[in-house]
Parts: structure tokens; C-alpha cells; sequence
């Protein structure tokens, strides 16, 4: 965890440190299409959330070492058994529903102040105090309909299903996500927005001369009011196999020109026939097979509970604890997912040159640079590290020579 926490700390200076140095010139390849005054508050909004993910690592850092070795773990396991047994499903169950809910609750401010106050600050911001009230509770509406039936499903194969739990575990977790990508896009997100038909004519045939050539079957396109929540524009997909459907940002409709519009969506296009998804898909669930694995050996070890603070030696308990540190050893598993991830964009970009126009979707980018003030000058490491997307500058130097 200390080396986690240091690296991430180490590579939020260095990003801040690097935007700051080229905060007062435009790149060369930037300068006639983006004003010196929009790339400096890119530089400042870049800097603005480094700092805030600095107090976000320190915080996680302190919540889990209050969890853990602070004792908070086995204080909430002692708590619960007072009203349940500690062999049921019930323990493990109420332990983990509170230890989200406490951890929801100690992250909340600086949500809040992330996007009333950062997101304001750099007009982003369009959320209302009481939308923020009302996807909080439709959050947790959906999080204990969907989450806890199959939570109990999971404690009840640990308990009973002998020592391949983790594998009758593994089996229904990666059907489980199967469902909740073929019910997410007919019942989840339409509970947080309004998705209307594309209505535009000009676009509406553009898109369809591309699906087409394209060979692109869907359960239709449509515009989501993201303007409600935020001014950041995207393109997206949603469900898979004969549910799924494409979904336009309002936002993106608005600014963009149809032909940048259908460029955009090449690209989005690109990662469904590229298979990205799936290998995408594939990658999750192979990760989790490696943990459930390894949680099957660590769950039956004394040391992995005494050595982080937990004298309530069952199952559940593992699962539990396991979740909690887990992410400290995935965050040095980042760099290589980021670098798959990046692979994918160059290749769905390369998709959109070949089937709609890359000049186009160089001009849409830029403007979306431009619209959602991300930074044109990333510090290299921070950006090889984390970022999902590649720099602005490789994407388009690239999308110039295909
Ligand atoms: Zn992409």
C-alpha cells in the first residue's frame, strides 16, 4: 500500500509539474486550431484534478489502513454478530453492505467537491443539488436490487460449496456480468437519462450510409441528455449481440459537425468489429478467475487475516478483506491494461480512417480537446500509466499518416 500510494503520489507531481512547464505555448501542431487562453485552462483543470487525486490517494490510503490494521474490519465482524450468526450468509452479507456503505459515506465530500466546486469552477458543471440527491438514492436502489441477490449467492457457495467455491464463484459472477449487460441498457440507464431517436435528417443518413457499408446491425441510434449532468461530450455503445444500440451524447450532436459526428461514431464502430469488447470482456473475467483463485488459497491462511487486523477467521470475511487490499496490487497491473487499452484506440482509429474520413475525426478531436479541456501536454509517465486514450498529439500524428 505505502508503495502504491507513493508511486501514485510521485506521478500526480510529475504531471502537475509537467503541465505547468508548457502551460504558456500551444504545441506547434495545436496552434492554429486551439487559443493559447483554452489551452491554459486545460493546464489549470489538469492541475486542478491531480490534486484532487492526491487527496483521494492519501484518504484511500487512511481508510484502508483504519479498516485493516486500525481494526475497523473486526469491530464491524464483532458488531454484526451481536444480531446474526457468524456462519450465515447474513455476517458476511451485513459486514460488506456496511463496510461500502461507510466507505460511500467518508468519499462523499470530496465527490461533492469535485463536482460543485472543480467541475463548477471550469463550467463543466450542469448537475443540480437535487439530481446529485436523486441518482444517489436511484444509485443505491439499483446497487441492492442488482448487487445483493447475487452477493448472497456468492457468500452462500462459500459456505457450502467445499473447497472449489471460488471456482462455482468465478461461473456465476461471469454470468452474472453477461445479464447485466443485456439488462443495462433496457432498465439501468434509462433510469438516469432520456434517450430520444436521433432526429437530425443530415446525420441520421450519414449514419446510416456508415452502417451499412459497414455492415452494422443495432437496435437503433440514439441521443442522451448527458447535458443534464455534465458539458463533456462521448459516443458510446451499450448491451451486446442483438440488443445492443449506439448512443450519441447530446452534447457531442450539438458541437460536432455530422461528417466529424460520423467519424467519431467509425471509431466507436471500430472497437465493436475489432472485437475489443469481447477481448475486453475476456481480459475481466480471466483477472478475476486469477483472484478468486488466489482468494481460494489465501481465505484458508491464519497469517492473511492476523496480518491485516482481522481475528474473525471465516470465508466471508476473506472475500471481504480481499476486496479491501486487492486494488493496492492491481493499481501495478495499471500500466499494462492502459497499454491495452491504448492499443485499442490507435486500431479503432485506424477503423474510422478506412471507413469514414480521418481528417474528419482529426478535426472532432480536436475539438473535443478543446471542448473538455484535457491537456495536449501530458507528462509521458503519468500518461503511460493511466491513460486509456493516447495523447492527443500520437493520436493525430498517427491518424495523419494512415
Ligand atoms: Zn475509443
Amino acid at each position: 500500500m505505502a508503495l502504491a500510494a507513493a508511486t501514485r503520489l510521485w506521478l500526480s507531481q510529475r504531471q502537475i509539474r509537467h503541465v505547468r512547464e508548457h502551460r504558456d505555448a500551444v504545441p506547434g501542431m495545436f496552434a492554429e486550431s486551439i487559443p493559447l487562453a483554452a489551452h491554459q485552462k486545460a493546464a489549470d483543470y489538469t492541475v486542478a484534478k491531480a490534486r484532487l487525486g492526491i487527496v483521494d490517494t492519501v484518504l484511500d490510503a487512511l481508510i484502508l489502513l483504519a479498516f485493516t490494521l486500525g481494526g475497523g474490519l473486526q469491530w464491524l465482524a464483532q458488531f454484526w454478530e451481536r444480531f446474526v450468526a457468524i456462519d450465515s450468509i447474513w455476517h458476511g452479507a451485513l459486514v460488506l453492505a456496511s463496510l461500502l456503505l461507510i466507505r460511500g459515506a467518508l468519499g462523499l465530500p470530496l465527490t461533492l467537491y469535485r463536482i460543485f466546486v472543480v467541475e463548477e469552477r471550469f463550467g463543466f458543471n450542469r448537475m443540480t443539488w437535487k439530481l446529485f440527491v436523486i441518482d444517489l438514492l436511484k444509485g443505491l436502489a439499483f446497487a441492492v436490487v442488482l448487487g445483493v441477490p447475487v452477493l448472497l449467492v456468492v457468500l452462500w457457495l462459500m459456505l457450502a460449496a467445499g473447497s472449489l467455491w471460488w471456482l462455482y464463484v468465478w461461473i456465476v459472477l461471469v454470468l452474472y456480468s453477461l445479464f447485466l449487460q443485456m439488462i443495462y441498457p433496457a432498465v439501468v440507464m434509462p433510469a438516469f437519462n432520456k434517450f430520444s431517436p436521433l432526429d437530425d435528417p443530415v446525420l441520421a443518413s450519414r449514419v446510416e450510409k456508415l452502417l451499412q457499408r459497414t455492415g452494422f446491425r443495432s437496435r437503433g441510434l440514439f441521443v442522451m441528455d448527458g447535458s443534464k449532468r455534465s458539458s463533456h461530450g462521448n459516443a458510446f455503445f451499450a448491451g451486446f449481440g442483438a440488443a445492443k444500440r449506439i448512443v450519441l451524447f447530446d452534447t457531442l450532436v450539438s458541437r460536432l459537425q455530422p461528417a466529424e459526428v460520423e467519424a467519431v461514431l467509425a471509431h466507436e464502430l471500430g472497437h465493436y468489429k475489432l472485437r475489443h469488447i469481447v477481448k475486453g470482456m475476456a481480459l475481466s473475467w480471466t483477472m478475476s478467475f486469477v483472484m478468486l483463485f488466489a482468494l481460494g488459497l489465501l481465505a484458508t491462511e491464519p497469517w492473511f487475516y492476523e496480518g491485516l487486523g482481522v481475528q474473525t477467521m471465516t470465508l466471508p470475511m476473506g472475500l471481504v478483506l480481499f476486496m479491501l487490499v486487492v486494488p493496492e496490487f492491481i493499481f501495478f497491473v495499471q500500466p499494462l491494461l492502459a497499454r491495452f487499452s491504448r492499443k485499442n484506440e490507435y486500431e479503432a482509429d485506424r477503423y474510422a480512417a478506412e471507413n469514414a474520413d480521418a481528417k474528419e475525426l482529426v478535426r472532432a478531436l480536436v475539438k473535443l480537446y478543446h471542448d473538455n479541456s484535457a491537456t495536449l501536454t501530458p507528462d509521458p509517465l503519468h500518461s503511460a500509466y493511466y491513460d486509456s486514450h493516447p495523447p492527443a498529439a500520437m493520436r493525430i500524428t498517427r491518424l495523419r499518416t494512415t
